[in-house]
C-alpha cells in the first residue's frame, strides 16, 4: 500500500473502532482540562512530523477528550448524530476537496447540492419553486434568509438598500416572539437592526407566539416589518402557530420568516405534519441538517420562497468567476460564504440513505422516544416533567436549583447518559432532546434509571 493509502486505512480504523464502541464508552468526555492542555505541544514545532505520526497524536490528545454525542444516550442541547453514510459522503467530500462556489469548481457537488436542496423542499412540502443556500447552520441561514427579507420589505417601500444601505433608510420592524432563538437576534443585529429595534411579541408559557399580540403589534404601526415565527422552542420544543401568524403578517404586508432549526422536520412525519399546518405559506424557513437529519456537523439550510429577493440579497459578480447562468447551480449567488465546503455531498448522502421512509421513521422514533421519556420520568420521585411534550424535547424540574445541578453533574460524569442544563422560567431544569439516530426505547428506559439513580445519589 502507499504512504496514502496507509494513512486513509488506519484513520478507518480508529474511526470505525470509535463507532463501534460508542454504545458502551462513557457519553461524556472525562478528561480534566489541565491534562488535555498537557497533551499538546504549546509551541510551534520546528520540525515536521510523519503524517501518520500526526494520526497518532491525534488520537492520544483526544483520548477522552471527545464528547460521544454520536451515542445513543446523548441527549444534550440539539446535537444530532451523524449518520453513516453521512459520514462516509463526507471524507469523500475532504479527500475531493471541491471548492463548491463554482459549478465549473465541481460539477459533482453543485449537482448533488441542487438535488439535495430540491428533495428537502419535497421532504418538507415547501414551495417547490423555493430557492435555497446551503450553509454552516441555522444562525447562516438566518442571516442568509433576513437579508432577502430585508431586501423585500425595503423594495416595497421604493427603497433599495443593497445600493443605499441603511443610513438615511425608512424604518422597518422587526419582531419575534419571546421564546426566540438568540441566533435570529444575532442575525438581525448583523443586518443592521440593533437589540433595540427589536420587538418581541408575548408567548404562552410554553413558548408559542401569541397571533392576537402578533395582530395587535401590527396595527399599532403600519409600514414595513419582519416577522419571525418558530417551529421548535429550544426547551419544550414548542411549535408557533405559523399558519395564523402566515396570515396576519401577509395582511399587513410583513415578510414571515420561520426558525425551523429541528422542528421543521415534523413536516416530513405524517403524524407529526399536523402540528404545523400552514407553514409553506412563510416567505422564509431556516433549519439545519445538523440536528434531526443527522448529517455530520455542520450543515443548515436556507430556504426563501422569493428566489429574486435572495439573489437580490446575496449574489455576486465578478468577471473572473465564470458564472454559469443556466441550469448549472453556483453556489456563491445563493450563500453568503465564496469558497465553501461542498457539504451538499453529505447531505445528499444523508436524504439518500434515509429515504423518504426513512426520515419519517427517524423523526417519528425521536419524538415516541421523547414521550416515552417523559412518561418513565412522571414515575420518578422528585422528577417533574415541565413541558408538554409534541416533539423531541423533554424538560424536567427537581426540588430546587441546587439539585438540578447535583443531578446534571452527577449524569454528566457518570457516563451513561449526557444531559445539559437550562434556565427556564425563573428556575433551572434538565433539557433532554431525542436527536440522535441510535437511540432505541431501551436507551430511554436506562435513561430514566439513571436520572433516578442521580436523584438517589444526591440526596
Ligand atoms: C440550534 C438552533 C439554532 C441555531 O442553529 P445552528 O445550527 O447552531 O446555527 C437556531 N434556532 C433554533 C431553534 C435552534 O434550535
Amino acid at each position: 500500500m502507499s504512504d496514502v493509502a496507509d494513512l486513509l486505512s488506519a484513520t478507518a480504523r480508529a474511526a470505525a473502532a470509535y463507532l463501534e464502541g460508542i454504545d458502551e464508552r462513557p457519553v461524556g468526555a472525562t478528561v480534566e482540562p489541565a491534562e488535555l492542555a498537557g497533551r499538546i505541544p504549546s509551541d510551534f514545532p520546528e520540525a515536521p512530523l510523519a503524517d501518520m505520526a500526526v494520526l497518532d497524536e491525534l488520537l492520544h490528545i483526544s483520548r477522552d477528550a471527545v464528547l460521544a454525542t454520536g451515542s445513543p444516550r446523548f441527549f444534550g442541547f440539539v446535537i444530532g448524530g451523524a449518520l453513516p453514510a453521512a459520514i462516509a459522503a463526507d471524507w469523500l467530500t475532504s479527500t475531493w476537496d471541491q471548492n463548491a462556489g463554482l459549478y465549473v469548481a465541481g460539477p459533482a457537488a453543485a449537482a448533488l447540492e441542487a438535488a439535495a436542496g430540491r428533495w428537502i423542499l419535497d421532504a418538507l412540502d415547501l414551495p417547490r419553486d423555493s430557492s435555497f443556500a446551503i450553509v454552516t447552520g441555522c444562525q447562516m441561514a438566518h442571516l442568509t434568509c433576513l437579508a432577502a427579507a430585508r431586501h423585500q420589505v425595503f423594495a416595497d417601500v421604493g427603497w433599495d438598500v443593497e445600493r443605499d444601505g441603511l443610513i438615511g433608510a425608512p424604518r422597518v420592524r422587526f419582531l419575534v416572539g419571546a421564546g426566540v432563538h438568540v441566533t435570529v437576534a444575532r442575525a438581525a443585529r448583523v443586518l443592521g437592526f440593533g437589540d433595540a429595534c427589536i420587538e418581541t411579541v408575548a408567548a404562552s408559557d410554553m413558548g408559542e407566539m401569541d397571533p392576537v399580540a402578533l395582530e395587535r403589534a401590527l396595527d399599532s404601526e403600519p409600514g414595513p416589518a419582519i416577522v419571525c415565527a418558530q417551529l421548535g422552542e429550544i426547551n419544550t420544543g414548542a411549535m408557533d402557530p405559523v399558519a395564523d401568524l402566515v396570515e396576519i403578517a401577509h395582511d399587513h404586508g410583513a415578510w414571515l420568516h420561520v426558525d425551523g432549526a429541528f422542528g421543521l422536520w415534523a413536516r416530513a412525519s405524517a403524524a407529526l405534519a399536523p402540528l404545523v399546518p400552514g407553514v409553506e405559506g412563510a416567505d422564509s424557513w431556516a433549519t439545519d441538517g445538523h440536528k434531526m437529519l443527522n448529517v455530520p456537523y455542520d450543515c443548515g439550510i436556507a430556504i426563501c420562497a422569493h428566489p429574486t429577493a435572495h439573489l437580490a440579497a446575496i449574489s455576486v459578480h465578478a468577471d473572473y468567476l465564470m458564472h454559469s447562468h443556466d441550469e448549472r447551480r453556483d453556489g456563491v449567488d445563493w450563500t453568503p460564504d465564496f469558497s465553501r465546503r461542498a457539504r451538499g455531498i453529505a447531505l445528499f448522502a444523508a436524504l439518500r440513505s434515509l429515504g423518504r421512509q426513512g426520515l419519517e421513521e427517524l423523526i417519528d422514533r425521536c419524538c415516541a422516544n421523547a414521550r416515552r421519556m417523559g412518561a418513565g420520568l412522571q414515575k420518578v420521585d422528585g422528577a417533574e416533567v415541565l413541558n408538554r411534550i409534541a416533539y423531541n424535547q423533554v424538560l424536567v424540574g427537581f426540588s430546587d436549583d441546587a439539585r438540578t445541578a447535583a443531578v446534571i453533574e452527577h449524569l454528566q460524569r457518570g457516563g451513561e447518559c449526557w444531559v445539559a442544563g437550562t434556565h427556564w422560567h425563573d428556575r433551572d431544569a434538565m433539557r433532554i432532546s431525542i436527536t440522535g439516530y441510535r437511540t432505541t426505547a431501551a436507551d430511554v428506559d436506562r435513561t430514566v434509571e439513571a436520572i433516578r439513580d442521580a436523584l438517589a445519589a444526591t440526596a
